[in-house]
C-alpha cells in the first residue's frame, strides 16, 4: 500500500496520451521576480532562468525541447556539481529535462518538474563532448536488465559516484532512481556512511536517467516542500517490495494523468 501512495505522489510518470498545456505555449519567462510557486508536481516557475546549453563538465541534450528553463539555485547547483565532477576526472553529466519557461504541466514525460527544482540527469557516460546532432537525438543507455530486475554491465563505478555526489548536497531534497539502483546502492556503501542513502529514493522508470530533486528556496515563500523522506537508508522492508510479483509489470505501470487545479498565482503567470 505504502507503495502505491508513493507511486501517486511522486515524480516521474510517462503518459500513455499527449496532453496539451498551456504552459507549453511559453516560450519566455515571466517579468515577475524569480520564484518557485505551488509543488513539485503541481506549481510553476516565475521569473526562471535559461541554463547555458553547455559548461564545464556538462552538456543539455534535446534542447529543442525548452526545457532548459529553472530556478536560479538549480542552475547553480547543476554548474557546481558538474564542475566538481569534472575536476575529480569523471565524465560530463548530460542534463536533460528540468522545466519549461514558466514552468507548469509538461504535455508528455513527468508529472513534477513543474517548479523549477526537478533534474533529470542521464547516467550515460560520455568522456567526449557529443555533437549538435546528437544532442538534439541522443540514445540513453540503461543500467538495468529490465525484465529480470538486476543491473547490467553498463553500471559503473561511477554511477555510485555521481548519485552520491549529488545527494551528499546540502540544497537536494530527494534523487530518484530505480529500485535495482538503489539495491546496488545500499549493497555497495559501508556501514558508517548511509546518511545520504535516506534522500535516494526507489522509483520505476529512472534507469537511464536520475532525478535530482532540490529543496525550496527560502525566499520562495510560496513553494510547497514535500515531506522529508522515511527515517533510515530505505535498503530494507519497502525497497524489496518494490520488486514485481509474478505477471507484474516489469517496470512502467500506467498512471493517469490529470492537470490540477494551480494556485492562484500561477494562474497570474499564465495571464501575463
Ligand atoms: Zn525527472
Amino acid at each position: 500500500m505504502f507503495r502505491f501512495i508513493t507511486v501517486f505522489l511522486g515524480c516521474w510518470l510517462i503518459s500513455t496520451f499527449s496532453l496539451a498545456t498551456p504552459w507549453e505555449s511559453f516560450t519566455t519567462p515571466s517579468t515577475q521576480p524569480t520564484q518557485s510557486i505551488g509543488s513539485y508536481a503541481n506549481g510553476c516557475l516565475a521569473g526562471a532562468d535559461t541554463l547555458p546549453l553547455q559548461g564545464e563538465g556538462y552538456q543539455v541534450i534535446r534542447p529543442q525541447r525548452q526545457r532548459h528553463y529553472a530556478h536560479p539555485n538549480t542552475i547553480t547547483f547543476i554548474q557546481s556539481l558538474a564542475k566538481e565532477l569534472q575536476e575529480k576526472g569523471m565524465p560530463r553529466i548530460l542534463i536533460a529535462d528540468i522545466a519549461m519557461a514558466r514552468g507548469g504541466l509538461f504535455s508528455f514525460g513527468h508529472s513534477s518538474h513543474q517548479t523549477g527544482l526537478d533534474i533529470d540527469v542521464w547516467l550515460r557516460v560520455t568522456r567526449l563532448p557529443l555533437s549538435e546532432k546528437e544532442l538534439e537525438n541522443p540514445r540513453a543507455t540503461s543500467v538495468v536488465d529490465i525484465p529480470n530486475y538486476r543491473i547490467n554491465s553498463h553500471w559503473k563505478p561511477y554511477h555510485f559516484d555521481l548519485v552520491k555526489s549529488s545527494a551528499i548536497k546540502e540544497d537536494v531534497a530527494r534523487i530518484f532512481v530505480h529500485p535495482v539502483i538503489k539495491e546496488v546502492l545500499c549493497a555497495t556503501e559501508t556501514q558508517n556512511d548511509r546518511e545520504w542513502l535516506r534522500k535516494v529514493r526507489p522509483w520505476f522508470g529512472h534507469h537511464s536517467h536520475m532525478h535530482i530533486r532540490l529543496k525550496c528556496s527560502e525566499e520562495d515563500i510560496h513553494c510547497i516542500e514535500q515531506a522529508q523522506p522515511p527515517e533510515g537508508d530505505g535498503c530494507g522492508e519497502e525497497l524489496a517490495s518494490w520488486k514485481p510479483k509474478k505477471g507484474q509489470p516489469a517496470d512502467k505501470p500506467n498512471y493517469i494523468k490529470k492537470a490540477k487545479k494551480k494556485p492562484e498565482l500561477c494562474q497570474a503567470l499564465l495571464r501575463e
